[in-house]
């Protein structure tokens, strides 16, 4: 015997069959045996809802001959015929030929009254995929419809269907399946195949299925095909090419908990196995969105649920930085030639985000090693302060300075020469250390250039902070090509474009840049946002000049 799928086997035979559509089957069961027969209806809902199932026994109910209990007798002639023949009842899948031809051809032929049944009952599947020609075609039948015609329009998106359609039609809001209906149905099913899966797998099938009936018994056939006894949820995750939500947590924890290590391990590990990057994306705005619910409906989760989300403490603000950060990763990642290298670099930045004053300060510590400057260690730095008399500064006016001295020492054949080797820098795409600064550098430009500094500039405003957070791996990185200890600091494009009009309008004028030593400075927590830094790059120079 040919296997059939669970789903065809499983479908519902009649409308006690049915599961989680109690509102719609009572009132389609009513008007068939109080007989008000509408000629059009609209069955809107979710996919795997139940919608064509019901459509069809819909069809062969209002045919039968012995229907005064609302469900058909199967017995009588008008059922037995269907059974051989039912070709008074069409099914048109608009998603496949979304045709005026169709259309056309049904009202040539719905004047003719049907072959073997009563009604001659048209399931239009996905309606909203019809073409304007073909809508209007289906308007006119629908403007006169034969007594003896019924059109079922089933759709997942009933916006993109024209309001005059709409208004013919009686309308049917279908839900998605409760969770316990559908548990109940997978064990109802999982009890007559004879196969023992156990309740966990179930609840994680019902739960990824997301009230889709049709998927969650695709997808327990997938379980019950894999004949092994001790199903893991990670199997599960593997079936849907996804990754389980035990992984994504482990993930996310990595960008709470500054764990750069562990979340790289994961990045392999999802490129190695073949996962689609944009998936994790979508894993974790669905986890972000969970994780937001469950502190704001303390009962919108089970607790055991709700206590996983509420391991993360991140506020609305981040968690709102996060998805705007996540969103324009998954618009970006379409595009890219080297996502693993682009996921990376939105990894750091999430990172960022999150521990902002952590990074901040890591930041001013590194970088003010790098520079043999005084940071900002409070104790320390009011006696270094009278000793030193160094000005204390923030990592915005530390950038200032650097733009500041790459002008100042700005040498035309040098840029020539750098840019010439430029493209080195692909060598260490794959490189374990160097791959997410190189994807980096390679999304920017050199624009000024001195045997001492270089000055990068990127399109993408959101690099810049990522690029200030790796500074010391990127001169380690430009030494290994160049051979060269660069200092470098980075604009964005219209940061640029305004400092280099300055520039020739200050050359013009004979006005000089110049050198600020970094060695008598300190570097304090930025405060001020480096939008802010764009007016006013050069600080107090800017304003004498103007
Ligand atoms: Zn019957």
């Amino acid at each position: 015997m040919s296997y059939i799928a669970l789903y065809r086997k499983y479908r519902p035979k009649n409308f006690d069959d049915v599961i989680g559509q109690k509102v719609v089957v009572e009132i389609l069961k009513n008007s068939i045996i109080n007989n008000h027969i509408s000629h059009a209806y609209l069955f809107n809902g979710p996919r795997g809802t139940g919608k064509t199932s019901i459509a069809k026994i819909f069809a062969k109910t209002v045919n039968c001959l012995d229907n005064s209990n609302g469900n058909y007798c199967g017995n009588c002639e008008m059922c037995k015929n269907l059974e051989v023949n039912d070709v008074d009842i069409i099914e048109i899948d608009a998603a496949s030929n979304n045709g005026v031809e169709e259309i056309r051809e049904i009202r040539s032929k719905v004047k003719l009254v049907p072959t073997v049944a009563k009604y001659k009952v048209y399931i239009i599947d996905e309606v909203h995929m019809l073409s304007t020609g073909a809508f209007n075609a289906l308007l006119k039948t629908l403007e006169e419809p034969p007594a003896h015609v019924i059109f079922i329009l089933a759709t997942t998106d009933m916006h993109k269907i024209p309001l005059t359609i709409l208004s013919r039609c009686q309308r049917f809001d279908f839900k998605k399946i409760d969770s316990e209906e559908m548990f109940a149905k997978l064990k109802e099913i999982c009890t007559l195949e004879k196969k023992e899966i156990s309740d966990n797998v179930l609840r994680l099938i019902t739960k990824l299925s997301d009230g889709g009936c049709r998927d969650a018994i695709n997808l327990l056939d997938q379980v019950i095909s894999l004949s092994n006894d001790n199903i893991t949820e990670d199997e599960i995750y593997d079936l849907q090419g996804r990754v389980s939500e035990k992984t994504i947590i482990e993930f996310l924890k990595s960008i709470c908990d500054n764990e750069v290590d562990v979340g790289m391990k994961l990045i392999d590990n999802f490129v190695t196995t073949g996962k689609n990057l944009n998936t994790i994306v979508d894993e974790l705005l669905i986890l972000l969105r969970n994780i937001s619910l469950a502190q704001n409906i303390s009962s919108y989760f089970a607790e055991e649920e709700k206590k996983v989300y509420l391991t993360f403490d991140l506020s609305i603000d981040i968690i709102k930085e996060m998805t705007r950060i996540l969103l324009e990763l998954s618009s970006q990642i379409v595009k890219s030639n080297n996502q693993k290298n682009l996921f990376e670099i939105y990894y750091i930045y999430l990172i960022h985000t999150v521990n902002k004053d952590v990074y901040l300060d890591n930041n001013v510590d590194r970088i003010a090693n790098i520079n043999n400057v005084n940071y900002n260690d409070n104790t320390k730095n009011k006696k270094d302060n009278n000793v030193n008399e160094s000005k204390i500064i923030d990592i915005d006016s530390f950038r200032k300075v650097r733009i500041n001295n790459c002008f100042v020492t700005a040498n035309k054949e040098f840029l020539n020469k750098v840019n010439k080797d430029y493209e080195r820098i692909n060598d260490f795409i794959a490189n374990k250390v160097y791959n997410n600064v190189a994807a980096l550098l390679l999304s920017g430009k050199i624009v000024v250039a001195s045997n001492e500094y270089l000055l990068f500039d990127f399109e993408d405003k959101s690099l810049i902070q990522v690029f200030m957070s790796n500074i010391k791996k990127i001169e380690k990185l430009l030494f290994e090509i160049y051979d060269i200890n660069f200092k470098v600091v980075c604009v964005t494009n219209d940061e640029w474009i305004m400092l280099k009009n300055d520039f020739i309008s200050n050359k013009k004028n004979n006005i000089s840049y110049e050198f600020i030593p970094e060695t008598n400075i300190e570097v304090k927590e930025s405060k001020t946002s480096f939008e802010d830094v764009t007016s006013n790059i050069f600080g107090e120079d800017v304003e004498n000049i103007n």
